[in-house]
């Protein structure tokens, strides 16, 4: 282990370890820090109850709400970070998300950059991520520079009954963009554990295997696994980041770099900037502007399930088709409203977390006849909505809803929808602050240094040498899911640190 890099990165999930596969052969020396370990490739990967019940992918960490009440995140902290046990749904933000868009709630304010910025990088993360899927079907759909590269995931016979009736309905459903190796040759056994586990086969596109094993096949890339970052220090002038404290098996070490990335996951690395307060920075590291942690958002969620009472849903795997007819505009509601998908399918363990009372052959009974959905609407950034650190240390999450009429609004559309299509059962449940999956928002990026944390590449507008590369940079969480525009935003800043992206004015890795 060297003792100096050009780069350090702090956390290997889609941000870090997107960002490590742009950078794997431009010669920079690159360390990988994360605190957690490779996931272990075991039968546990794919049982409910060791998954859902036991938690044993969770750190067993509790975050608080604003009353001080813990409550256990939904993070996992493994090489991979949370994509480790992701959905692997995949799609582009729409074109829209990167302007300023009216709310029944409030404004979705503008990106500092277009969706065409991003664009060549979204083709080039849905390669690394093999995404499959078809463009054409969803009339929200962005312009693209090219097809998804493998074919969409094909419905199964009773998802395709179903995708049928509701275009009978006059809707759109399309095939949800999907990263699971179904390639020619792929190992990808449409298995019905999926969504929310980790992949026993290692099929699942996420970031640890699409982007840190192949990063580490190049000499200049390393990864310490099991050391947490614990503060990031600054020179006495306080423009350029030195060192990293760790603490790696019990000692406390401090590495040295050029250039830092913090790409800890929304909560994490807004928690470790605070942490790292001195001197010269009284309210955390890049938080002149005040805004450092603020604009948590993690969307608005309800998980749906419509029951047919007779109707057996044998599908295995069921994440394929997604509906974004209310993305824009809703059944006599002229805003926006959100996306809805299906979800893996439920079985019994995964609904006994949160049904502790139902005896489990009910649950799976009901799990058995069930069609299951994530209805998805944009939460809107309110800068009381907070990451700050509780006096013992632990993150504290301020927290309430915001642009919740359109929730409710696509939640009774999306019931509407399958009782049209035959489902006379309709069960929803809204999800609270410890479903925080789709965390973001909390270093946005922006043009003006007093407004926001990070410039339109990442780069914190206060330090020289640091760097934000995660779902922390989203000034508004849109309705889609984050992964791919983390992974395109990492692919971005690759290049900018590179001097490759357009509008890159500085090489960052020292010459050698
Ligand atoms: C059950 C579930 C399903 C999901 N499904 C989807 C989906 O279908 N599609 C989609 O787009 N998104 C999905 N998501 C969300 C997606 O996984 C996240 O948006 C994405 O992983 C966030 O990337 P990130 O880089 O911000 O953070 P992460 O991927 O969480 O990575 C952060 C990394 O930093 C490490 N770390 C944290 N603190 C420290 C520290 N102090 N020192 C060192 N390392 C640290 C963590 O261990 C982790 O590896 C899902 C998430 C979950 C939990
Ligand atoms: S469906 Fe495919 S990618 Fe998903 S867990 Fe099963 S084998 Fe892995």
């Amino acid at each position: 282990m060297r003792d100096d890099y050009d780069i350090i990165i702090l956390g290997t999930g889609a941000g870090g370890g997107t960002l490590a596969y742009g950078l794997r052969d431009s010669g920079a020396r690159i360390l990988l820090v994360e605190r957690g370990d490779y996931l272990p490739q075991e039968p546990e990967n794919w049982d409910p109850r060791a998954v859902f019940d036991h938690k044993r992918y969770k750190p067993g960490e509790l975050w608080q709400d604003a009353q001080g009440r813990p409550f256990a995140p939904g993070v996992h902290y493994f090489v991979g970070g949370n994509t480790k046990v992701y959905g692997a749904a995949l799609p582009r933000l729409r074109r829209e998300d990167f302007q300023a868009l009216e709310h029944e709630g409030g404004t979705s304010p503008a990106w500092p950059i277009q969706y065409e910025d991003l664009e060549p990088y979204y083709a080039r993360a849905e390669q690394i991520f093999r995404v499959h899927g078809e463009s054409g079907q969803d009339p929200t759909e962005p312009p693209r520079s090219g097809p998804f590269p493998f074919p969409a995931v094909p419905d199964e016979p009773y998802i395709a009954d179903l995708r049928h009736r509701l275009r009978a309905h006059g809707l759109h459903p399309f095939s949800m963009p999907m990263g699971v190796d179904l390639r020619e040759g792929g190992r990808c056994i449409r298995c019905k554990t999926c969504d929310g586990f980790a992949c026993q086969v290692l099929a699942k596109s996420e970031a640890d295997v699409c982007c840190v094993r192949p990063a580490l096949e190049s000499k200049n890339v390393e990864l310490m696994p099991n050391t947490l970052a614990r503060r990031l220090l600054t020179d006495s002038t306080g423009r350029r980041i030195t060192g990293v404290e760790v603490e790696r098996n019990g000692e406390r070490l401090v590495l040295h770099a050029a250039n830092f990335v913090v790409s800890c996951g929304a909560a994490n690395t807004a928690a470790l900037l605070l942490r790292s307060a001195n001197d010269q920075h009284p309210n955390g590291l890049a938080n002149s502007s005040g805004m450092l942690g603020r604009n948590y958002m993690m969307h608005n969620n309800t998980a749906l399930m419509a029951v047919h009472p007779t109707r057996v849903n044998e599908t295995v795997f069921q994440k394929t088709m997604a509906i974004n007819d209310f993305y824009f505009k809703g059944p006599n509601f002229a805003y926006p409203m959100g996306n809805v998908q299906l979800l893996g399918k439920l079985q019994a363990g995964m609904l006994t977390a949160n049904q502790p009372l139902v005896p489990r052959p009910i649950l799976q009974g009901i799990a058995n006849r069930s069609v299951d959905w994530w209805v998805m609407s944009e939460d809107l950034p309110d800068p009381e909505n907070r990451i700050i650190l509780a006096p013992n240390g632990a993150i504290r999450v301020i927290w309430k809803r915001t642009n919740m009429v359109a929730h409710r609004k696509l939640v009774a559309a999306a019931s509407r929808m399958m009782r049209e299509a035959g489902y006379p059962v309709i069960l929803t449940q809204l999800m609270g602050i410890d479903t925080n999956s789709h965390q973001c928002g909390t270093a946005c990026f922006g043009t003006d240094p007093a407004q926001s944390v990070l410039d339109p590449f990442c780069r914190a507008h206060d330090l020289d040498n640091l760097y934000v590369v995660d779902s922390s940079f989203f000034p508004s969480s849109s309705a889609m899911n984050p992964a791919l525009t983390i992974a395109a935003q990492a692919l971005r800043v690759a290049d900018h640190i590179l001097n490759k992206a357009p509008g890159a004015v500085t090489a960052e890795v020292e010459s050698r």
